[in-house]
């Protein structure tokens, strides 16, 4: 079986009010923007590049905004720390292009943005502030998915849609050579989320963010390892900047 390597990454942070995640609760939440390299033999793939260059702040200088990213905490920069080119980068993962996910595009030169067609149409059509056109408006070439997408031809790394959060949000499965992961990003944003099906308080279709979750539920009952994108209780149970041990994990 064909597998790929997983890494993760903070790529800024972010405060938000917690009823965007769980519809109804009181208080603020803050939470991680997250990234990860996927290795795999015929290349390396980003799933999802965090907040941008819009939010950087020199390291070491205080926390000023709602959205945060220290300046060695671009994708680009959290590479390099790690001894990948950047430019070598193969292909982005978009799960979608809001400003905290598709962020980091421009760090990543040479790769083609692999994006749900319904995402990309949605993106341009400008009715949703959180999406920055300058992020994901590169000159990067797009390929632009329907549905399901095998990005490796040999199963190792699978992209399925996950509609709802934004109508062409789409996951990644991803098989490590010890254990599978499933990258939800913002159609899961939390365990709670996934534990009691519960909605944030605003979404592009509620009954389709509904279904999504039920999928990852039933994967997750296979033994699928899930993923949850801003959830800040589970990111500091991932480790990160070396490839993920999905059998060491609790
Ligand atoms: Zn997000």
């Amino acid at each position: 079986m064909s597998t790929a390597l997983l890494t993760a990454f903070t790529c800024g942070w972010m405060t938000l009010p917690m009823s965007f995640f769980l519809d109804g609760e009181d208080g603020k939440i803050r939470c991680p923007a997250t990234a990860y390299l996927i290795d795999h033999p015929k290349g390396l793939a980003i799933f999802d590049t965090g907040l941008g260059t819009r939010f950087e702040r020199p390291v070491g200088t205080p926390y000023q905004s709602g959205a945060d990213l220290e300046s060695d905490a671009l994708i680009g920069s959290r590479l390099t720390a790690i001894g990948v080119d950047p430019s070598a980068v193969k292909w982005i993962i978009n799960s979608h292009l809001h400003t905290d996910h598709a962020g980091g595009n421009r760090d990543l030169p040479n790769a083609t943005v692999v994006v749900q067609a319904r995402e990309w149409e949605y993106a341009f059509a400008g009715e949703d502030k959180a999406y920055h056109l300058p992020e994901y408006d590169t000159g990067q070439p797009v390929l632009k998915v329907h549905g399901e997408h095998d990005l490796f031809g040999d199963g190792a790394v699978m992209v399925f849609p996950s509609p709802g959060h934004t109508p062409g949000h789409q996951c990644a499965r991803v098989m490590t050579p010890t254990g599978v992961a499933v990258l939800a990003a913002d159609c899961c944003n939390l365990r709670r989320s996934l534990d009691e099906l519960k909605l944030p308080d605003h979404c592009f279709d509620t009954d389709q963010y509904l279904a999504t979750l039920k999928m990852l539920r039933a994967r997750e009952r296979k033994g699928e390892r899930i993923f949850f994108g801003h959830d800040p209780d589970f990111w500091a149970q991932v480790p990160q900047n070396k490839p993920l041990d999905l059998a060491a994990r609790t």
